[in-house]
């Protein structure tokens, strides 16, 4: 039995034979063309082929995954068309005299490249789907026909790093499994394994022997274990395993439509944390009840230079449009810390994490935090929003970060740009200094949304980038859980409604706890909703309210 560990980035237990995924690679043979215009015509050609093929496989994907995968193979047409793309491939035929071949070879490296040498792990991921799109048009160019899978038995499929294309194009009910020795969480195998319910495992490295294939191989996605020959014992767990990850899976999606509502009828709502406009679908599919976060940085750390008014505009015009109506919380831009982005020229900080971040940006950069608030009030008119403020310490930052919003609407108002008077204004709970001044910021708000993340990293001293603190880093620490009732009891005094944004919320062990406590929101990512929603109804607050919160108040366990 060999073990080896990699990251589970797909649920789910996969057990069967091992099978190298068989790549067809295309000789790039170099020549110089003379007829430079046929040259630039053949690859126009294999180009409007490859967006066509490409649009077959969208359609299939959304068939076989839904619309979130669809649109991998959407964004792929329009990379096989980018300008930039077509622009370094017609100048390499027609002023290198390059065949098509060598050119759309040569740039499809050096965009990799530029790609891979990227911070943003998001980015770097994209190296993948510029080497993809390319490959086609090589394919294309050169009539070579792409693998599969012959095996007649389903299979472990192992490989390197497996293409978006490549993924969909295999046939489904042969596959157990995927393990990559690459590839990241963010990598489109990863997601589309998730949407497929297919268990993925990455980042394996280079382990895997020749004499391997065919043995019998067992794997967990939620822990990322990949066991060789497995000995009976491993075997029988892995089966049980498995058998009980399909029940539950299948009672969760009987849980579709259902409401969040405890045994004795209190009901909580669950809303999602997304990062851009294209994770809605995946709120939508996953049942989410609307967003409770909405981190607006990632709109800064995806672009070059600041996101203009408009761009930003667009971007939350379409998630309240998308969401019809539902309730959903954006978040002002949340950068500095852990998130540093090289046009915002921020100086260089012995302790970032507590240095000029979030909020304090925005309110030391009038004009930065105008932009924002003027796209946020200009989108509100499409929906229901809320606009929340990160890292408050102190009341002062609030009514001056109000004071600004309502500048911004008396702007709007004049220049007669519809905005919406209903927009809530909440504040993110991360600091202590917030918990303890909850009382006063609760007359100032509408809501607040506890930042567990940031909350447990100030209220323990501990850096939530350190992975070497471990057990020091403890979201269930009393403080934080009486932190929380603190906050809640002035919430609810003040006629505010209190969420938790932060991992802590998906926390299935604190369900009950979030309950006692009174808290009215819990804001996750769009997979752990269906769980999520399965503790909530399976709680009875008669039973456990009062048992928990002597135990917060008098002999918690852990204190
Ligand atoms: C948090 O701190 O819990 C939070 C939700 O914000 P972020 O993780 O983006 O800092
Ligand atoms: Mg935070």
């Amino acid at each position: 039995m060999i073990t080896i560990q990699g990251k589970g980035v797909s649920a789910g237990i996969g057990i069967g034979p091992l099978y190298y995924y068989r790549r067809v690679t295309t000789t790039i043979t170099r020549r110089e063309v003379e007829d430079t215009d046929a040259e630039w015509q053949r690859f126009k050609d294999a180009q409007a082929t490859a967006i066509e093929q490409l649009g077959v496989l969208a359609e299939k994907a959304r068939e076989e995954a839904g619309d979130e995968a669809a649109m991998l193979f959407e964004t792929h047409q329009m990379m096989a068309e980018d300008l930039d793309y077509e622009e370094a491939i017609e100048a390499s035929i027609k002023e290198e005299k390059l065949n098509a071949e060598a050119s759309v070879s040569d740039v499809a490296a050096q965009f990799a490249e530029m790609f891979a040498s990227m911070d943003d792990a998001y980015m770097q991921a994209r190296a993948a789907d510029v080497r993809d799109v390319s490959s086609r048009i090589l394919g294309i160019l050169s009539g070579v026909v792409q693998g599969g899978i012959a095996s007649d038995e389903p299979v472990l499929l192992a490989s390197d790093d497996l293409a978006p294309s490549e993924t969909i194009q295999l046939d489904k009910s042969k596959i157990l499994g995927f393990i990559t020795s690459g590839g990241s969480g963010s990598s489109h195998t990863a997601i589309l394994a998730r949407t497929m319910g297919i268990p993925a495992i990455v980042g394996v490295g280079d382990v895997f022997k020749p004499e391997y294939e065919g043995r019998t191989v067992a794997v967990d996605g939620s822990t990322g274990a990949v066991v060789i020959d497995p000995d009976e014992e491993t075997l029988d767990h892995m089966l049980k395993l498995r058998e009980e990850q399909l029940n539950l899976q299948k009672m969760l999606e009987e849980l579709r439509g259902q409401p969040n509502i405890t045994k004795d009828g209190k009901s909580v709502r669950v809303y999602c944390n997304i990062g851009s406009p294209e994770d809605v679908a995946a709120v939508l599919k996953n049942d989410g009840g609307g967003i409770g976060l909405f981190r607006s940085e990632f709109l800064y750390l995806n672009s070059k230079t600041y996101p203009t008014e408009d761009e930003q505009f667009e971007a939350y015009k379409k998630v309240l449009s998308d969401m019809d109506g539902r309730e959903v919380v954006i978040r002002t831009c949340d950068v500095g810390a852990d998130k540093q982005i090289d046009y915002f020229d921020l100086p260089k900080e012995e302790n970032p994490a507590m240095g000029m971040r979030a909020l304090r940006i925005s309110l030391s950069r009038p004009d930065f935090f105008r932009t924002q608030l003027r796209a946020l009030y200009r989108a509100s008119a499409f929906g229901k929003l809320g606009i929340m403020f990160p890292m408050v310490t102190s009341v002062w930052e609030v009514r001056e970060a109000k004071k600004m919003c309502e500048r911004v609407k008396s702007e709007l108002k004049e220049e007669g740009i519809p905005y919406s008077e209903q927009v809530e204004i909440g504040i993110m709970i991360e600091t202590p200094a917030a918990v303890f001044v909850s009382d006063r910021l609760a007359k100032e708000v509408d809501f607040f949304s506890c930042g567990t993340n940031d909350l447990t990293q100030y209220t323990l001293a501990c850096d939530r980038q350190n992975n070497d603190l471990g057990r020091f880093y403890d979201p269930h620490h009393p403080a934080l859980l009486r932190a929380l009732k603190i906050v809640a009891d002035n919430a609810h005094k003040n006629g505010c409604w209190i969420g938790i944004c932060g991992e802590l919320g998906a926390d299935l062990k604190l369900t009950e706890t979030f309950l006692a406590i009174g808290i009215d929101e819990l804001s996750v990512s769009p997979s752990a909703v269906l769980p999520l929603r399965n503790a909530i109804r399976s709680v009875d607050t008669r039973e456990s309210a009062d048992r928990i919160l002597s135990e917060l108040a008098n002999d918690y366990q852990a204190l």
